[in-house]
């Protein structure tokens, strides 16, 4: 078998560098040439996974095929090389530890002293190695979480080094992100951050191979070469990463740097063909030449923060590439939505999401918007919690169950309509425990999800431990709410729809997780294409 290579992506200087969108388009221009590319993330904290982690801290939580709960970035590596990725691809400090500690009480150290090196580094670079050894890929790009100098990057960073010593030669390079600052003050660019962060990483034994500065400025030649002298890297290996209009330009601005050259050569490996990026390129010029342009509302309650809706808004982006639209999204806080004022909250919009989410806080505003957008025939696209609001607002106010509601608001509700399924009620524990990951949806034929996805049956991701209670289910369905996907194992409710409106469907699931670009998800580009009609007969 051939050797797998190794690619590390480390960050200095800030954070918020794109370290993920970097990896991506790295891997992107590799896989574009023929190589098998994966990318995993390796996170700092001590969460064992960030599914306990508040979007407002750190943005979405990403859920794999598999059910894990994982770092957006992998978000954007699905999106971005549209190879599903898994468990294996996300690792947290969290999850080293508690692997650790649990061999310790099995005793497989017993006599010894277990301690960050050699039991802690061991246990990462294990884990650094386990896509690689599957033997299914050439190349495993590992992305570094946090910031070289951090205190708690420190055992991932010993960890590389140990890793590219024990690999050899043309086996395991570091590509370094940092930034170069413009002063706008002295109208200059200034190296030095990159110089100290390059240290950094030398006193930890490191060596950075290539160097990707961020910029808001084109690099001169003078300073790449000032740059590739003073931290000891090749001219060619300073590789400039200005800032893109959109992240999916930057695959494009890495090839025409030659990124991903550099990285073949110092692995040792042939170039092969020039990167087919064909269908890229079509998705991008769509993107960046629309014909129409739609307001679309995101109803939802962690709306300051853009990156807890990072999938969604991807997603809405791919489908609005696909219809040759600009989807501008308007976050509508749906705490501050009343029946009085949702009309006006709603003014402009061309179609509703309402969002995933979990609490009680906003519900009610959430509920309202639905209503507004069913009687008013506004497109409609609701999204986990955004299903289950709807199922609410159907029960309350055409069947007429006023108190209709979820046991997860109301626990005292005689119209639990959205209820804990039985498994779920012995749980205590909150991390890993709700219904995740990938579950089958047989499609009802005639129905609008039907005809959208053109299949009798799909697997779509789950994140959420409510149901619809099906007890509930055929008073609803006689009162017009079609249950139109049902989970053949368990009789779930996955789908609802509304017949004579131009765009109302509800998913349990998580669509937004499996759109990519060259995937873009069906119900977003539907919904998308509603809302341009809706407009068009405005
Ligand atoms: N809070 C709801 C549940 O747990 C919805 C979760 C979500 O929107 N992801 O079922």
């Amino acid at each position: 078998m051939n050797q797998t290579k190794y690619i590390f992506v480390t960050g200095g200087v800030t954070s918020s560098l794109g370290k993920g969108i970097i990896a991506a388009s790295l891997a992107k221009l590799l896989q574009a040439r023929g190589y098998r590319t994966t990318i995993q993330k390796f996170d700092p904290y001590i969460n064992v996974d960030p599914g306990t982690l508040n979007p407002y801290e750190h943005g979405e939580c990403f859920v794999t095929d598999d059910g894990a709960e994982t770092d957006l970035d992998l978000g954007h590596y699905e999106r971005f090389l549209n190879v599903p990725t898994s468990q294996a691809n996300n690792v947290t400090t969290g999850r080293v530890y508690l692997s650790v500690i649990e061999k310790e009480r099995r005793g497989e150290f017993l006599g010894k002293t277990v301690q960050v090196v050699p039991h802690i580094t061991n246990e990462i670079k294990e884990r650094m190695q386990l896509l690689g050894n599957s033997g299914d890929y050439d190349i495993v790009i590992t992305e570094i979480g946090g910031t070289v100098g951090d205190i708690e990057s420190l055992p991932y960073i010993e960890s590389v080094r140990q890793l590219v010593w024990e690999l050899g030669e043309n086996n395991g390079i570091v590509v370094h992100l940092t930034l170069v600052p413009y002063l706008a003050a002295a109208g200059e660019l200034k190296t030095k951050p990159t110089q100290h962060s390059v240290k950094t990483l030398m006193e930890s034994g490191i060596k950075a191979d290539i160097l990707v500065c961020r910029t808001e400025h084109e690099l001169s030649d003078e300073l790449r070469q000032k740059l590739a002298l003073f931290c000891n890297v090749k001219r060619e290996a300073v590789i400039q990463s200005i800032d893109a209009s959109t992240i999916y330009e930057v695959p494009n601005l890495m090839l025409q740097e030659g990124l991903d050259v550099v990285a073949l050569k110092k692995l040792n490996l042939p170039k092969k063909n020039s990167p087919d990026l064909k269908n890229w390129n079509v998705f991008l010029h769509r993107l960046k030449n629309p014909k129409h342009t739609v307001n679309i509302g995101l109803i939802g309650k962690y709306v300051e923060l853009q990156d807890s809706y990072k999938s969604i808004l991807e997603a809405l982006i791919h489908a609005g590439a696909t219809n040759e639209t600009k989807v501008n999204v308007v976050s509508v806080h749906s705490e501050y939505i009343d029946a009085d004022n949702v009309a006006d909250k709603l003014k402009g919009l061309d179609g509703i999401l309402v969002a995933p989410g979990f609490g009680e806080r906003g519900i009610e505003g959430k509920i309202e918007a639905v209503r507004y957008a069913r009687e008013n025939k506004l497109p409609f696209f609701g999204i986990c919690l955004g299903m289950q609001m709807a199922v609410i607002e159907y029960a309350r106010n055409v069947l007429n169950y006023k108190d209709a509601n979820s046991t997860e608001m109301n626990q005292g509700t005689s119209h639990a309509v959205i209820d804990l399924m039985e498994a779920q009620k012995s749980i205590t524990d909150k991390g890993g425990t709700m219904r995740l990951g990938a579950w089958k949806c047989d499609l009802k034929p005639g129905t609008l999800a039907a005809s959208i996805y053109g299949k009798s049956s799909i697997m779509e991701r789950h994140r959420h431990r409510y149901e619809y209670n099906s007890d509930f289910a055929s008073a609803l369905e006689n009162a017009g709410l079609i249950s139109s996907g049902i989970n053949p194992e368990t009789n779930l409710v996955e789908i609802i729809e509304i017949k004579d409106h131009p765009f109302f469907i509800g998913v349990q699931y998580h669509p937004e997780y499996k759109s990519t670009v060259a995937n873009p998800h069906p119900l977003f580009v539907s919904f998308v294409q509603a809302t341009v009609k809706a407009k068009r007969n405005n």
